[in-house]
């Protein structure tokens, strides 16, 4: 159930200012649907190529057969995850203003561009299930909202498959991922996550959306722990991988 106050912040901004911009402020002129069409095409618009198992950028010319410069050798937790872009220009910015109270709205029209313009490749993963990251509880309501489940609602619904937002649940709150190595950032997170119904996730295909990936510790730590409860196989979105 939403609180109150989470509701009404959803889209206070686009109701104050329909003619405005979520990401740049640009005015359109007409009401329009949240994004100038000069952000929709800068956040959808990937410019480089990225590493089909961790979604890293890569040169043109990398072979990523078994995985890029920062991937190879390592286990990720996951099977490959997606993109819609890298961490930089407007779709930062937009990944930056989803993570306030009033960016809800701004949250959901990403999920909507992710699903419209990777729907293809992420179709061809086949998840059965569509399930956020979550946020610690308390994390979740300062901010009112988690944007991961946010973008996950919006995926879920573009392919028809149906959205999990509970399946995992935070059982410990896990200070901030700024471990200096791998094995720290992994220890960090250990035990972080829990399933809520293993039933639900038996032999299922489930793709694993979050906002932003840094070093995929979180994300690897969540894919294992559905793993562990049966899950056939996890594959991972994100809006922004840095
Ligand atoms: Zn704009
Ligand atoms: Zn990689």
């Amino acid at each position: 159930m939403r609180r109150p106050a989470a509701e009404f912040a959803r889209n206070a901004l686009h109701w104050l200012y329909p003619d405005v911009c979520l990401v740049c402020g640009a005015g359109f002129g007409a009401p329009r649907n949240g994004m100038c069409e000069s952000c929709r095409h800068a956040v959808t618009t990937d410019p480089f190529p990225a590493c089909p198992w961790c979604a890293q950028t890569v040169g043109p010319h990398t072979d990523t057969a078994s995985g890029c410069a920062e991937c190879r050798g390592h286990a990720l937790g996951f099977e490959r995850a997606h993109r819609l872009g890298p961490y930089n220009g407007v779709l930062r910015e937009a990944v930056l203003r989803i993570k306030a109270l009033s960016g809800e709205g701004l949250a959901d029209m990403l999920g909507r561009a992710f699903a419209e313009c990777r729907g293809a490749a992420l179709r061809a993963e086949a998840p059965d299930v569509v399930a956020p990251v979550p946020l610690h509880w308390w994390r979740k309501w300062t901010r009112g909202y988690n944007q991961s489940e946010a973008v996950a609602r919006e995926l879920a619904a573009g392919f028809g498959v149906p959205f999990a937002p509970r399946l995992l649940r935070r059982v410990r709150w896990t200070p901030q991922q700024l471990q200096p190595t791998r094995a720290a950032r992994k220890e960090n997170v250990k035990g972080a996550f829990g399933v809520a119904r293993s039933a639900r996730v038996l032999g299922k295909a489930v793709l694993l959306v979050d906002d932003v990936m840094t070093t995929g510790s979180t994300l690897g730590e969540a894919a294992r722990t559905l793993t562990a409860a049966g899950a056939a196989r996890v594959i991972v979105a994100v809006l922004a991988r840095k």
